[in-house]
């Protein structure tokens, strides 16, 4: 259904043979797994085909850097595959697949390791929810929620829209990308939609393009009948080194994303995890990069923010100066830090949060504005 996969590389139609030999140990420790559309739109001739790298191993990817977890998600897991990091928010992994695997995913202990991270108890799940009124959203996600069938996703939102305090519920999905095929062969997805996307309670779906070639006509498609449908689209993706990592192109991402009516909502430096060191960019290029790309941008297509979801929070990367760099609590685990600034000296070798080790000046969010000043 939904068109064929393949999860062997040396079947991909058009794959050199001298470069299978080359990435062979790669495959034998990093899973691949890619659809017939996402394939097609790889151009062979070109060596540095953005389509390529995201979805066909690479030699880089043996580097050794970082680790599974990087970001710590294992601490606000308060059941088997459900995260309460953020007061108003929890995350449900609930699928253990996605409908292609991006070779810098943060999450592919899901796919490699044979720990249990995905939801096993659906019941004490809506029970926790229940009980805690503060949380507003619900982020169906894993892997990929559109991985999961229709009639299962149906029974997870009816049951989170019983409860009267979730406003919110989050699809987050790359299949727009990988594999638009699923949305637009399943008429049962789209009226799923429209029952539970309500005027004042609306299902979101997080999409996760990378890169323009990747917005093809059919995705175009898939999206536009999802709006229609009611859902509210915002994208995520990573600053990608070989694939985003220039001003132009994330500058041809934001606009062709406000075009089509989704939102750019978050890039976001690269996590330190396993097999991805190929993939990150230094913090301060990627602000660089990110700024620049966003002054070629009109209002609706530079609405995203460059962040770290970091093990304490979500950081904002705001601003540098030559000496400094400045960060932003966009979001905190410890609620009395959301809103934070902080400033600290630069490091042009840093790729994470965690190697900026001299702190210039804590403001708090709650300190009287003329702190900000010169003192
Ligand atoms: S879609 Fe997300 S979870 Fe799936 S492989 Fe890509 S980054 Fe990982």
């Amino acid at each position: 259904m939904f068109g064929k996969y393949y999860t062997v590389l040396s079947q991909v139609p058009n794959i050199p043979n001298d470069y299978l030999k080359k990435v062979e140990e790669v495959c034998e420790k990093f899973r691949f797994k890619a659809h017939e559309h996402y394939l097609g739109l790889i151009n062979w001739d070109d060596p540095n085909d953005p389509i390529k790298r995201i979805i066909i191993p690479q030699e880089h990817e043996l580097t050794e850097w970082g680790r599974y977890d990087a970001s710590n998600e294992k601490k606000y897991t308060v059941l088997t595959g459900l995260q309460h990091k953020y007061k108003s928010t929890v995350v449900m992994l609930l699928s253990r697949e996605c409908a292609g695997y991006c070779r810098f995913c943060f999450r592919k202990r899901l796919f490699i390791l044979p720990t249990e991270d995905t939801l096993k108890d659906l019941d004490e799940a809506i029970k926790y929810i229940e009980k805690h009124k503060e949380i507003t959203n619900v982020l169906i996600t894993g892997g990929d929620g559109l991985m999961l069938p229709t009639s299962k996703l149906k029974d997870v939102v009816s049951r989170l829209r019983q409860i009267d305090h979730v406003h919110i519920i989050r699809i987050g999905s790359k299949m727009l990308a990988y594999n638009p095929n699923r949305i637009l062969e399943d008429p049962q997805l789209l009226t799923m939609i429209k029952e539970y996307s309500l005027p004042h309670k609306r299902m979101y779906i997080m999409t996760h393009f990378n890169h323009p070639n990747e917005l093809s006509e059919k995705s175009l498609k898939a999206a536009s009948l999802l709006i229609k449908a009611g859902a509210i689209l915002a994208n995520q993706t990573p600053m990608l080194k070989g694939v985003n990592d220039n001003e132009d192109t994330l500058a041809e991402l934001f606009r062709k994303l406000s075009f089509t009516g989704i939102t750019p909502y978050y890039v976001f430096i690269c996590r330190p995890t396993i097999g991805n060191k190929g993939y990150a960019v230094p913090v301060e290029r990627a602000l660089e990069i990110f700024q620049k790309a966003q002054i070629k941008c009109s209002g609706l297509a530079k609405r995203a923010r460059l962040v770290m979801s970091h093990e304490s929070g979500k950081i904002e990367v705001v601003s540098q100066s030559n000496e400094e760099i400045y960060f932003r609590y966009h979001r905190s685990a410890e609620e009395v830090q959301s809103g934070d600034f902080l400033v600290f000296k630069k490091n042009p070798n840093a790729y994470w949060f965690d190697d900026y080790e001299e702190v210039v000046k804590h403001y708090s969010y709650n300190e009287p504005y003329r702190c900000y000043g010169p003192e």
